[in-house]
């Protein structure tokens, strides 16, 4: 195994009368970062000379998987010669941005004797594509600061961390090139999904939709964003990620396209009466209601939709309990019909519309509930709290998204958030560590 050892002599200066703890630490804080890129700088010239060495001198073993070229005179056919002679340095340092800071190491050749082609063969070895200016990890940094606040933002906070300025476009291509894991979801006991707006690029306005799904320990995996795809495609592609196994219940704001396609993903759906209560006021403002008169019909309909779900373990609920609940939900449902049969008389057409087409999944969360003793929400409010989560991030900014770049970031979001080991596991397939390099401090002392 090559072995070397570098030797760092540090001259350290103080004034007569001292220097206090903050003034060391910045000191050592200046000193160690720039060891870092100097120690890495080091580390790559050195085993760039060991592989020339041993390409240009050493045994066929010595040679083992290194020297992989493709066959000058018919490319890309890859050459088998094995024998090789030194040639010089390329003229421009290659330069890398890294979480530890730019480095730049020289790049040394060697030409095969049987083809003549030069190449570099360090290149190969640190796993270094052709035009790639920056590694892997610092990918990681920047990504995963645009998840913890806005992408503006993220900028300046990966060039405080790596100490060298990322811009806001490489960082935005860097997320939109992430080949994201897709992993099988685990069954589903709720389904979400909901729509929010977003300024597209030009100016125009997109849609970006998300799909999540709920499992019985109330763990939250994401199945897919979208931006610039319809409901059906949408439904789907959920449709194959869930492998025809339905969900318990899909909770779904009454948008058309959106209720017609995942209705049929779920064993029933539950249309969220958050979204419900809201709809109504502007379908009836519509129908020429005034706030004021729209008001009191809002409460009434909370009321109507106010049933509530028995506090208490499903299984110790008494039967009893069980009676009432379904003799609140017969009457709940008998006052929804007499407010669209009065909507009816008095002509409101549009708010009539609406409550017919919500009539039959009104209260879906409690007749599961009574079979199952799963509580399903009210509305989609978790859904809603991850669009604002993530809508605050692409909203707000200057930023011009187009549909890749806005689905990409928000499923990163997603997955960092929700599924952080699968995440994690990405990244450590990405960064291919295996342990090869390793480094131990064998001498420390002061000289004098
Ligand atoms: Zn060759």
């Amino acid at each position: 195994m090559p072995k070397t050892t570098f030797m760092i002599s540090v001259e350290v200066k103080i004034a007569r009368e001292g220097a206090n703890i903050n003034e060391i630490l910045e000191a050592v804080g200046e000193a160690h970062s720039k060891l870092g890129v100097q120690l890495a700088e080091g580390v790559i010239e050195w085993l760039q000379e060991d592989v020339r060495n041993r390409l240009c001198r050493a045994d066929r073993q010595a040679k083992k998987s290194l020297g992989r070229h493709s066959d000058k005179r018919s490319p890309p056919r890859r050459c088998r010669c094995r024998s090789f002679v030194k040639e010089g340095f390329r003229q421009h340092k290659r330069r890398l941005a890294t979480d530890l800071g730019e480095i730049g190491f020289r790049v040394g050749r060697v030409s095969c004797r049987r083809c003549g082609g030069k190449f570099a063969p360090i290149l190969d070895v640190l796993g270094l594509q052709r035009c790639q200016g920056h590694s892997a990890q610092l990918e990681r940094i920047a990504a995963e600061a645009t998840c913890r606040t806005s992408f503006a933002r993220s900028v300046a906070e990966v060039d405080g961390l790596a100490g060298v300025p990322v811009s806001g476009s490489s960082s935005h291509r860097w997320v939109a090139s992430l080949d994201l894991p897709v992993a099988k979801p685990p069954p589903l006991e709720m389904l979400l999904a909901d729509g929010t707006a977003y300024k597209k690029a030009g100016g125009r306005r997109g849609e970006l939709r998300i799909a999540v799904g709920v499992t019985e320990t109330g763990k939250i995996i994401p199945l897919g964003t979208w931006s610039g795809v319809d409901w059906r495609t949408i439904g789907k592609s959920v449709r194959r990620r869930l492998r025809n196994k339905k969900a318990k219940i899909a909770v779904l704001d009454g948008e058309p396209g959106l209720d017609f396609h995942f209705a049929k993903l779920a064993n029933c759906t539950q249309r969220s009466h958050w979204h419900l209560l809201r709809d109504l006021r502007i379908l009836l403002w519509k129908d020429g209601l005034k706030a004021a008169q729209t008001k009191p019909l809002s409460v009434r309909l909370r009321g109507i939709l106010g049933v509530e779900i028995p506090a208490g373990e499903w299984e110790a609920i008494l039967p009893v309990t069980k009676d009432t609940l379904r003799g609140q939900v017969k009457e709940a449902r008998e006052a929804f019909q007499a407010m669209i049969d009065e909507f009816g008389a008095f002509g409101y057409t549009h708010g009539q519309r609406y409550l017919e087409g919500a009539r039959d999944r009104l209260f879906s969360r409690i007749d599961l509930w009574m079979q199952t003793g799963i509580i399903a929400p009210r509305s989609t409010g978790l859904l809603e709290e991850i669009m604002r989560e993530t809508g605050r991030r692409i909203k707000k900014l200057g930023w011009n998204w187009k549909d890749h770049g806005v689905t990409q970031e928000v499923a990163m979001i997603l997955l960092q958030r929700y599924s952080p080991d699968q995440w994690d596991a990405y990244w450590r397939h990405r960064l291919d560590l295996q342990g090869r390099c390793r480094l131990r401090i064998t001498r420390f002392e002061c000289m004098n």
